[in-house]
């Protein structure tokens, strides 16, 4: 008979390394923002996968394009061409504006291409002595798990114990123009920020802080990287986050829901001057750029075109912060959001950000705490504006229970 929710909890403890710490809810199925677990009870998805499923659990425009490719060929590696892949290349330059994209698999392997490309540009085009560049990033940051990575964030438990670290990083704090100003020197091959920092809590910078960095790494001949892999592809109300004050990075990191939560697809799209200082055999990945992927990436490409699902995060965006607004004061301290994605500060008193997502949990809202307090919403851009204010409802409840 098939195993039960806490049968198979038990069974993933003793035979699967932990990394996050789950809620206790077992996915069998889901479609669009609902998830059903094995014993047949619904959850509305008020994560939806970091913003991996922006277009909702299994989007039928995104199913068909993974059927189809599934009959074609569905690897190469880049050890030869395939059909997909300049179509996906092209699609991305279209949708962003920037002109050539190196396709990779997950988000921090897109930041790591971003590094090695940043650091080449500097000793190649900028003329940075060997082994000494430097690159600028943003306390409170969040860029995924790699060594490397890791190595300039901030947080204790994603550091600790992962020693020795990648030297070259110098942080500032976030939304510091000055601080920023003032880290930059001969050295610095680029400035790396996420232009709404997703893990902090969706911390927003204030208005002009990025037209700020833009223009102080134009004028200071530094890269401007975004790290649009939780912000990007209409999570916001608009394609990028960057796009609220009209900014083109040098080059723009994206992932999540760029493999429609299908299949892990990220890219580093940016100038063509500053992407071609990779030549051929100096990077690669086995997976990056298959034409699954790229059928996928090509099929999001497709649905952000239409401009549809950015005007569903703009349109449920003003519901979404509305529904919060009534909620200051009473369980919530303060909240941030842009288009379809807050970071709600719980008042302690209430309960941690943990216990909330567990109260939700079991009146069928699924949500995750991040850093102790705060919980993140970020519905897929599908959820209905009745679906949302439910789940506000719900919020509202447990805040009262
Ligand atoms: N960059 C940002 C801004 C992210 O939010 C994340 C994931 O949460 C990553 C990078 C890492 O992505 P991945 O988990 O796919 O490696």
């Amino acid at each position: 008979s098939p195993r039960s929710s806490a049968e198979l909890i038990q069974a993933e403890g003793a035979t699967v390394a932990h990394n996050y710490h789950p809620l206790p809810v077992v996915v069998a199925h889901a479609e669009g923002a609902w998830v059903e677990d094995v014993e047949g009870r619904r959850y509305l998805d008020l994560l939806a996968g970091y913003s991996a499923l922006n277009f909702g659990h299994r989007h039928p425009a995104l199913l068909d394009a993974a059927r189809h490719q599934l009959e074609q060929v569905t690897l190469t590696s880049r050890a030869f061409h395939n059909d997909r892949l300049a179509g996906f290349a092209e699609g991305l330059c279209e949708l962003t504006g920037l002109d050539m994209a190196l396709p990779m698999n997950t988000g921090a392997e897109a930041v790591e291409s971003a590094v090695k490309i940043a650091r080449k540009w500097a000793y190649e085009v900028k003329g940075v002595a060997p082994d000494q560049a430097t690159i600028v990033v943003a306390g409170g940051n969040f860029h995924g798990r790699t060594t490397t990575l890791v190595s300039f964030s901030d947080d204790p438990s994603a550091r600790t114990g992962f020693g020795p670290f990648t030297p070259g990083f110098r942080t500032v704090p976030y939304d510091d123009l000055a601080a920023l100003e003032a880290a930059i020197d001969e050295t610095t091959a680029a400035v790396l920020i996420e232009p709404i920092q997703g893990e902090a809590g969706v911390r927003i910078p204030a208005d002009g802080y990025l037209a700020g960095v833009r223009e102080l790494t134009r004028r200071a001949g530094v890269l401007f990287v975004a790290d649009e892999i939780q912000s990007g592809l209409g999570r916001t109300g608009t394609t990028l986050a960057v796009d609220h004050e009209s900014v083109l990075p040098d080059l723009l990191l994206l992932g999540k829901a760029l493999g429609g939560g299908i299949v892990p697809v990220s890219a580093v799209v940016g100038r063509r001057d500053v992407m071609s200082v990779l030549r051929p055999g100096e990077h690669g990945s086995t997976f990056g750029g298959n034409p699954l992927a790229a059928a996928v990436g090509s099929a999001v490409v497709g649905l952000l075109r239409t401009g549809e699902f950015q005007r569903r995060a703009r349109e449920l965006g003003t519901v979404l912060a509305e529904g919060l607004s009534a909620l200051d004061g009473r369980g919530v301290l303060r909240h941030r959001a842009r288009g379809l994605w807050a970071g709600v500060d719980v008042d302690p008193a209430v309960g941690t950000g943990r216990e909330i997502s567990e109260r939700l949990l079991a009146v069928g809202v699924l949500v995750k705490d991040t850093h102790g307090s705060t919980i993140r919403l970020a519905p897929p851009l599908t959820i209905t504006a009745d679906e949302l204010r439910s789940a506000l409802a719900a919020l509202e409840r447990v805040l009262a229970a």
